[in-house]
């Protein structure tokens, strides 16, 4: 299972698969995409080989320079289309590894206030989470902030925002998450495999850390919010 989100300066579907593909030594039973087109969030998802998921974007492409995408190990529903990631409320598409374990809990609230859940997993309710903070105003950082402390488990997380062609953002709390750092792009993948292709200058999250990513800029908290600095080194992974 496995995590790739870039706001790149060129078409950014291929190079998402291309991600993924090195992630596929982890295991995975099903993938998926979305990309911003025209501002609109837009997705595939596909059950089984990733050459699924390639054959859906070669039938159907999605046009757009910002996108996450996802290898699911399924833990909290089947492996199926619907329960593949990108999970996706209202302007809010999210990716995840990892378990959210009061899901049921965040569920019950969900469900509370009238929000329709289209599949069986934990981690749609982190997409109607951050989207409810956002219908009432919050920035998507703030929505992410004040969304990440009620999440128990273990996650790695990266969400795209409609409307937000230059911001996406990451948090990391037991599973694996880095930023990789281009030329007027910026990248977040499970490892530096994933992001061999684009870049060998890597950030690696630790424990409890988010980060918010436009093309030219980084910023890092720790779980208490505080700004963090956490250096750069050079991969030596090569494509
Ligand atoms: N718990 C999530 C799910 O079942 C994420 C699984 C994963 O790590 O791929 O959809």
């Amino acid at each position: 299972c496995g995590i790739v989100g870039i706001l790149g300066a060129s078409e950014v579907a291929p190079r998402l698969v291309d991600a993924l593909k090195r992630l596929e030594y982890r295991g995975y039973d099903s993938a998926g995409v979305a990309v911003l087109v025209d501002g609109t969030l837009e997705r595939r998802r596909e059950e089984g080989k990733l050459r699924n998921l390639d054959a859906a974007l070669g039938k159907n492409p999605l046009a757009g320079t910002s996108g996450i995408g996802h290898t699911r190990w399924a833990t909290h529903g089947g492996p199926s289309t619907r329960n593949a990631h990108p999970h996706m409320a209202g302007r809010v598409a999210v990716v995840h590894n990892g378990i959210i374990e009061n899901y049921l809990e965040l569920r019950a609230e969900i469900e509370g206030f009238g929000s329709v859940l289209e599949s069986d997993t934990d981690t749609e309710m982190v997409a109607h989470l951050v989207n409810r903070e956002l219908d009432n105003g919050s920035t998507p950082k703030d929505a992410v902030a004040a969304v990440l402390p009620r999440l128990h488990g273990a996650f790695a997380l990266a969400f795209l925002f409609a409307g937000e062609d230059n911001i996406m953002i990451g948090a990391r709390k037991g599973s694996p998450l880095a930023i990789g750092h281009g030329e007027g792009e910026m990248f977040f993948g499970s490892d530096a495999i994933a992001l061999s292709p684009f870049t060998d200058r890597i950030t690696y999250l630790e424990e409890g850390d988010w980060a918010v990513l436009t093309r030219t800029s980084v910023e890092v908290f720790d779980a208490q919010n505080a700004p963090v600095s956490r250096g750069e080194s050079k991969s030596s992974v090569t494509s």
